[in-house]
């Protein structure tokens, strides 16, 4: 099993320290972000397994952060770490797509214990998603004639749906930042979609678009 990662939004330096110890000592790897415009840049460019937002941040709400990845069709679990404590603080995180609200201040132990619960669902959730998608959806074959892809771009989209960045996708094909970018940029206009979280979806058979615009 890979070392899940897990990106911690958070200004407040000392508890954004404790967080990163705690997490690492359980053995997650982070990351920290200080401000909403670098959290969002993080989420975009690395496969993340999960994000502990705070709320109150220098630059913009924390509610922007998640609201954003939301319509980016970034579904990656998202635990709100708040001393907003008010009942409708609560219910916009979640109605804004979070996955769990603890309030400040918190506790170390719970909160280990339910990033390890949201954890463990998504990969229930992942592995129930793949048991019904037997044989992992289309073959290269398939992508070759259905979307016109060259080879090379069916390579690019299998790492797509990984969740790799471009940064990644350049390390892994040995080629320059740029070269991966434009890459990525034309695989996801032939598979008909501008999101690279929907990559997935669409190599297991899914529709392009459709199923977000449905969540709205
Ligand atoms: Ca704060």
């Amino acid at each position: 099993m890979t070392v899940q990662r897990i990106l911690i939004v958070e200004d407040t330096i000392d508890i954004a320290q404790a967080l990163q110890h705690h997490l690492e000592r359980r053995g997650y790897e982070t990351f920290l972000a200080t401000k909403a415009g670098q959290a969002l840049a993080l989420a975009h460019t690395h496969a993340l397994d999960l994000v502990v937002l705070d709320l109150g941040l220098p630059d913009r709400d924390g509610y922007g952060v998640l609201e954003q990845m939301r319509e980016r069709g970034d579904n990656t679990p998202v635990l709100i770490l708040s001393g907003r404590s008010e009942e409708a603080d609560k219910v916009k995180g979640f109605r804004l797509g979070a996955d769990d609200y603890v309030t400040k201040p918190f506790s170390a132990l719970e909160l280990m214990e339910r990033v390890a619960a949201l954890l463990r669902r998504s990969a229930h959730r992942l592995a129930a998603h793949a048991e019904a998608n037997p044989g992992g959806g289309l073959s290269d074959d398939e992508l070759r004639t259905r979307f016109g892809l060259t080879a090379r771009q069916v390579e690019i989209a299998r790492l797509l749906a990984e969740g790799l960045s471009n940064a990644e996708i350049a390390r892994k094909l040995v080629v320059s930042e740029h070269t991966a970018r434009n890459h990525t940029y034309h695989v996801l206009t032939k598979l008909g979609t501008s999101k690279r979280a929907r990559v997935g979806t669409i190599l297991r058979g899914g529709a392009p678009d459709r199923e977000i615009d449905a969540h709205r």
